[in-house]
């Protein structure tokens, strides 16, 4: 038997890069391995839903979960690790406010399956194959995790404890984290454990901000190169960096990026889209309605734009789907 406190890892509606961030920590993961008794992390490790079912409620000090609720089967383990765990953490923007797969809010089961399995252009299906909660395999009847037609935040499905936010969170504040459980350190519950501070506070570029900001057109970055060393919003390129927490070291702006938004809003925000709608209307430089709409029809996909990471973790949660036939 081993008195070390024991550690979950899941993985939920995610691309696996969160899995990635827990793998650079390059050597300390070893020290975080000395220090703790992993007993799920289905990434690396070969645990079986059994043998967590087999622990006792609470034995698990902390879950660690990344990616958003999307499958019945999803929402089964996390409530599984609620019970079995004294801590969850939500580890990155899809278990934190839905992130990319959110997105997917805009749409519902039965158009994402037309779109995946019918009308992609690489769709092969004249079989008209779709994704079944139960199938024959060998004469023997085998159930299959259901798709549902919302994604939802972790805390949308079981009780949060602590979130660790960006895509991915960076090593530094996981580590900071694991340190901070590991010595009982921790902030009070419901924290986001990265600072309450704004890009902007922390930006190696806000010194060429602006005092007034005054946009007639919204550049985009597929098309032109931002100044490296010049505000993104200054020239026109939208960076959600007033609406978004730090606390991500600024990867995205030192690559030359607007910030997208990844890390959330600040404390006391409800909705990370409409603070950062809010911050850039203010700056859009005209009265006149019709050259407003102009200068707003340039901003590419608003939606994608404002709500790239936290359309489910919104007050919107999604949008309203119109209901089509399954068709071939
Ligand atoms: S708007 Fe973006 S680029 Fe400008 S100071 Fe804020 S975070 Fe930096
Ligand atoms: S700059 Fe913005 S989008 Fe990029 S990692 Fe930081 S919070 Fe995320």
């Amino acid at each position: 038997m081993t008195s070390k406190p024991k550690v979950a890892f899941y993985w939920c509606a995610s691309c696996g890069g969160c899995e990635e961030t827990v793998v650079d920590l390059n050597e300390d993961i070893l020290k975080v391995v000395a220090a703790v008794d992993i007993v799920l992390w289905p990434v690396a490790l070969d645990f079986k839903r059994r043998d967590i079912e087999a622990l006792s409620d609470g034995e698990i000090a902390v879950s660690f979960i990344n990616g958003a609720v999307r499958l019945s089967e999803q929402e089964e383990w996390v409530k599984l690790l609620r019970q079995k765990s004294q801590l969850i953490v939500a580890f990155g923007s899809c278990a934190h406010l839905g992130g990319i797969p959110s997105l997917g809010n805009t749409a519902n089961r039965e158009l994402i399956f037309q779109r995946k399995y019918m009308t992609v252009p690489t769709a092969d299906n004249s079989a008209k194959t779709f994704p079944c909660v139960s199938t024959l395999v060998d004469g023997h009847e085998l159930d299959l995790p259901s798709f549902y037609d919302t994604v939802k935040t972790l805390d949308q499905t079981i009780d949060v404890d602590y979130y660790l936010p960006g895509c991915p969170p960076p090593t530094s504040l996981v580590g900071e984290a694991v340190r901070a459980i590991l010595e009982g350190k921790l902030p009070e519950r419901g924290a986001v454990l990265a600072p309450n501070k704004s890009q902007c506070d922390t930006c190696p570029l806000n010194e060429t901000k602006p005092e007034k900001l005054a946009i007639r057109e919204f550049k985009r970055v597929a098309t032109s190169a931002p100044d490296p060393k010049t505000c993104f919003l200054a020239q026109g390129y939208i960076c959600l960096g007033p609406a978004t927490r730090s606390g991500c070291g600024e990867r995205c702006i030192r690559g030359n990026m607007p910030c997208r938004g990844c890390f959330g809003p600040m404390d006391g925000v409800l909705d990370q889209g409409a603070k950062a709608l809010s911050a850039i209307a203010s700056i859009i430089d005209s009265n006149d309605p019709e050259e407003i709409n102009r200068i707003i029809n340039t901003i590419e996909d608003p939606l994608g734009t404002f709500y790239r990471f936290s359309l489910a973790g919104s007050l919107l949660r999604g949008s309203r789907v119109v209901e089509t036939k399954r068709g071939g």
